[in-house]
């Protein structure tokens, strides 16, 4: 299976000159390619009989030239080559419709240099440090010190990126765990629809995420710790004076461009912060449970702006709680709900257990005792207490009692299908089925009635 890694790396200030000379290299060679291609396409359109095409290549010696652009020939060709390379991949990728047209790339995008075999070589030292010598045997760098923070192979490619001001080295390699092995989620609804309640009751475990505990299983609540939290208020307060002090400055002056990295750091550390969380939790759940449940949340639509509301009769516009949903959206996006999602169900698919979804329907207004659902069941953000038995317990684990509750039905339910996206559901009839699938095909784009859907499960889970 592969596996991606990156690891930080501590180039001397001479490295860094050559690695952005070449990282710049590499940049004018893909403009170029993009240029040289828009220029061919305008001139068959203009001048060549219908049905010309622009011829799409991986030359890039027309761009070398002694005169115009000498400092091109200080770069190991190698590298201008993987950029053109790359370029007539992605182009051909595009044509193929999987993915865009390959743009222009501006010098501040956090662009990469793709380096393959000939190019560098890990060499470990007897003192426990990796070096990575990149560049060929008469034009190179030297030695690159990394931050090696686990044990990898050695990749048949690497990428040097620079982000940020700092410098990083990113790659695959194959490790051990065969894939062939592994079971598909299909195939393990099949084992498990021959399961007893009993024994699904102590395989799965459902997690109800929130704003103000980002994850709540039936039995344990995990959590930002303190300084985690301190660490992000401290640097939403910090980009504020930064960003005012930014619009201060003169335009293109040198202290704004400071400001403005310093502000692009304080947004990758809270990153950091959120992803280290998402790693370390979702490596506890999939230790505790091999069968793990989610609701099937759209962050997506759920953090959209709210349409404006014009007054028809003066034009004007009205108040419609576009602040407070700000605030709301800000809040899940800060808890990264996707991420948490993805690194659990890798990290599952690895181990041999399975993630599902479920619908988040309601969830937080249904009680997991007598299922009886009313908006009024929820007081309180953290109180549930059930107007027909009168169960009372905390909310969000409520609400992850609930999602078990109807994870373990439709797993026992034979005819429960599994969605492309890994959603169990209920099938219905062929007329149902075809419903649901034109829904959700049509809810991808932002259907109105799916839009409505979502709406409904998001004021249900969050108030
Ligand atoms: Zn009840």
């Amino acid at each position: 299976m592969l596996m991606g890694i990156r690891f930080q790396a501590l180039p001397t200030p001479e490295q860094r000159l050559t690695l952005s000379q070449w990282i710049g290299c590499a940049r004018v060679i893909w403009n170029a390619k993009c240029d040289e291609h828009r220029y061919y396409t305008t001139f068959a359109r203009k001048y060549l009989p219908v049905g010309t095409y622009a011829p799409v290549d991986q030359k890039y010696s027309q761009f070398k030239d002694k005169e115009l652009t000498p400092w091109l020939s200080q770069c190991p060709s190698q590298i201008l080559r993987n950029s053109a390379v790359n370029w007539y991949k992605t182009y051909n990728n595009f044509i193929k419709g999987k993915c865009g047209k390959p743009r222009r790339k501006k010098k501040h995008d956090n662009i990469s240099i793709h380096l393959t075999r000939e190019l560098f070589e890990f060499q470990l030292y007897p003192d426990g440090v990796t070096r990575l010598f990149i560049g060929t045997k008469s034009n190179n760098i030297g030695f690159l010190v990394l931050k090696t923070h686990r044990k990898f192979k050695e990749p048949k490619s690497i990428r040097v990126k620079k982000k940020n001001g700092r410098y990083w080295v990113s790659f695959c390699y194959d490790d051990p765990i065969d894939e062939s092995e592994l079971k598909t989620k299909q195939e393990h609804l099949d084992v498990l629809q021959t399961r007893t309640t009993q024994e699904l009751e102590n395989m799965v475990e459902a997690i109800d995420r929130g704003t103000c505990c980002p994850a709540q299983t039936t039995d344990a609540s995990y959590d930002f710790s303190p300084e985690q939290k301190k660490s992000l208020q401290r640097e939403e307060r910090k980009r504020k004076r930064l960003q005012k002090a930014m619009h201060r400055g003169e335009k293109g002056s040198n202290r704004r461009q400071k400001k403005k990295w310093r502000i692009a750091r304080s947004y990758e550390k809270q990153a950091n912060i959120r992803e280290d969380f998402n790693h370390k939790t979702s490596k506890k759940l999939v230790k505790n449970a091999s069968v793990l449940i989610f609701e099937d949340l759209k962050t997506k639509q759920m953090t959209k702006r709210p349409k404006a509301k014009v007054d028809e009769q003066t034009g004007r516009f009205l108040p419609n709680g576009a602040k407070r949903k700000t605030g709301l959206n800000k809040a899940i996006l800060s808890v990264g709900w996707h991420q948490l999602e993805k690194f659990t169900e890798y990290k599952a698919h690895r181990a041999s257990k399975v993630v599902f979804k479920v619908s988040a329907y309601q969830s937080s207004q249904e009680c997991a005792d007598c299922g009886h659902t009313h908006p009024d069941n929820r007081k309180r953000r953290e109180l549930f207490v059930c107007l027909g038995c009168g169960h009372r317990e905390n909310a969000d684990v409520n609400a992850a009692k609930v999602l078990k509750k109807r994870a373990i039905n439709l797993i026992q339910d034979s005819g429960t299908e599994l969605s492309q996206r890994g959603v169990l559901r209920r099938d219905t009839g062929r007329g149902a089925n075809e419903k649901t699938q034109t829904a959700e095909a049509v809810g991808a784009h932002g259907c109105e009635s799916s839009k409505k859907k979502v709406a409904h499960a998001t004021g249900s889970s969050l108030l």
